[in-house]
């Protein structure tokens, strides 16, 4: 039944039945029935409040487990960003609005094989979990920020970003990263190559898997030219 649904309301409505039924009592019945009404109508209430309230807890307990549970599959633990499944069912739901318009980058460190190489593969998971902090620090709250494994990080800016402001956005993200890791590490030749794909709104907007190529290939250009550089698709 619908007001058992809520918390609390199965009890209010309980409690409203039970004093219907006793006024009715006191008036049509005699003072003898009327006492019997009572003990009965107090001990069912009181019965019924706390399974009720049992019921409730327990409900609410599953909620909150549930809630965990997905937080956690949809969490990179290494760096608190969102899985690579997380990140795409989200980009793919967003996607599907015509009207959105943002950008999606692509992130990777520069030579962290030799990072791993020099100083060790736990030295390397500080260097991927510090990453991917800073990144979700310079990011807004409403951007989707993931990572794919590895040093690879994804990013889907929302909103209109013209081609100077994905640029300043990334040179903001490169310059406290190599701030964060000259200071608090003895590699000193920190960088990462990013690459970029600009989408707006309107007819033809390229899906999910179109936008992550053209953000792949970008990121290809920026290795393949130097790394420490970002690449927007189309330049
Ligand atoms: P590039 O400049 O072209 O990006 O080269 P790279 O040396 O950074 O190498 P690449 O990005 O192709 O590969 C990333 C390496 O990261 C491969 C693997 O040995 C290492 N790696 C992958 N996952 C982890 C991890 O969880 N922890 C650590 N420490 N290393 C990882
Ligand atoms: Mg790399």
């Amino acid at each position: 039944m619908l007001p058992c649904d809520s918390p609390y309301r199965g009890n209010l409505l309980m409690a409203a039945v039970s004093i219907i039924f006793l006024l009715y009592s006191r008036k049509m019945k005699g003072p003898f029935m009327f006492s019997n009404d009572l003990i009965n109508v107090v001990s069912y209430f009181l019965v019924s409040l706390f399974m009720h309230s049992h019921q409730q807890m327990s409900r609410m307990e599953d909620f909150k487990n549930r809630r965990i549970i997905k937080v956690q599959r949809d969490t990179d633990s290494m760096t608190g960003a969102m899985t690579k499944a997380a990140f795409e069912n989200n980009t793919i739901g967003f996607l599907r609005n015509p009207e959105s318009e943002g950008c999606l980058l692509i992130l990777d460190i520069d030579n962290f094989k030799s990072i791993n190489d020099s100083f060790g593969h736990s030295i390397g998971d500080f260097f991927i979990a510090n990453t991917g902090r800073c990144i979700l620090d310079c990011c807004r709250a409403s951007d989707f920020v993931g990572r794919f494994g590895g040093d690879e990080f994804v990013i889907l800016m929302l909103g209109r970003l013209s081609r100077d402001a994905v640029q300043n956005k990334v040179m903001i993200m490169t310059e406290s990263l190599k701030a964060f890791f000259k200071e608090n590490t003895k590699y000193q030749a920190y960088s990462i190559s990013v690459g970029c794909a600009l989408f707006h709104a309107g007819s033809l907007r390229p899906d999910y898997q179109e936008l992550f190529n053209q953000a792949d290939h970008a990121l290809y250009i920026a290795k393949n030219s130097g790394k420490d550089r970002c690449i927007i698709h189309g330049e």
